[in-house]
C-alpha cells in the first residue's frame, strides 16, 4: 500500500489535509508533551517496537547545535499515549497539564535503531511540525535503572543559534491547534 495516488492528487501547499506518514518505510512516529507537573518538562517520545520510549527533558529541546539538554529516561509509555493531552488530576501520578507541543515522525539514520538505542546513542531526523532536521540521543550515565542522556541538535539548515532563537519561548501552543 502506498500513499502516492492520495499525494499525486494533492498540493499540500494549499490543503490542510494531512501528507500522512503511516506507510513510509523505516520511519517512526514521535511526540513531544509540554507537561505542567510539580516541575515543568518536555516529554520526548520515540516510537520503537511497539512502544514509545520516553525520555524527560526538563529545558526541553533546543535548535542550538552547541547546546546538549538532560533528557531522563522514563518508563515505556503506549503508543496511544503520544495522542494524549489533557489534565491529569492532581495527586495522581504527574498531576498537571500535558500538551501536545510537537508530533510527527523521527527516521532513524543508524541502520538497525534497536541496536543503536540499547549502545545508547540514537541518530534520527525529526519531521515534526517544530523540530525538524537531524538530532542525537546519547547516554552519559547509568545509575541502576536511572540513565540520563542528553539531546543534542546536529548542525544543519535548521539548527539556529539559542540568542537568535529560543524555541522553547516562541513556541508556546499546542501543535494541534497549528494544523
Ligand atoms: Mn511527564
Amino acid at each position: 500500500m502506498s500513499l502516492d495516488n492520495y499525494r499525486n492528487k494533492r498540493n499540500f501547499n494549499k490543503t490542510p489535509e494531512p501528507k500522512g506518514f503511516a506507510k513510509q518505510p523505516n520511519t517512526h512516529t514521535f511526540v513531544i508533551q509540554k507537561h505542567a507537573a510539580s516541575h515543568l518538562h518536555y516529554d520526548f517520545r520515540l516510537e520503537l517496537n511497539g512502544v514509545l520510549k520516553s525520555w524527560a527533558i526538563p529545558k526541553g529541546p533546543c535548535l542550538d547545535s552547541n547546546v546538549k539538554r538532560l533528557a531522563m529516561h522514563v518508563e515505556d509509555h503506549p503508543i496511544e499515549y503520544g495522542s494524549f493531552e489533557g489534565i491529569i488530576p492532581k495527586g495522581q501520578y504527574g498531576g498537571g497539564t500535558v500538551m501536545l507541543w510537537d508530533q510527527g515522525i523521527w527516521v532513524p539514520l543508524d541502520p538497525n535503531p534497536t541496536k543503536a538505542y540499547l549502545k545508547g546513542h540514537l541518530h534520527f531526523e525529526l519531521q515534526g511540525t517544530k523540530l525538524h532536521g537531524t538530532w542525537d540521543l546519547i547516554r552519559f550515565k547509568k545509575e541502576g535503572k536511572a540513565e540520563s542522556w542528553l539531546l543534542k541538535k546536529s548542525d544543519d539548515n535548521f539548527s539556529s543559534p539559542l540568542l537568535d532563537y529560543d524555541i522553547i519561548k516562541r513556541e508556546t501552543n499546542s501543535v494541534v491547534i497549528l494544523h
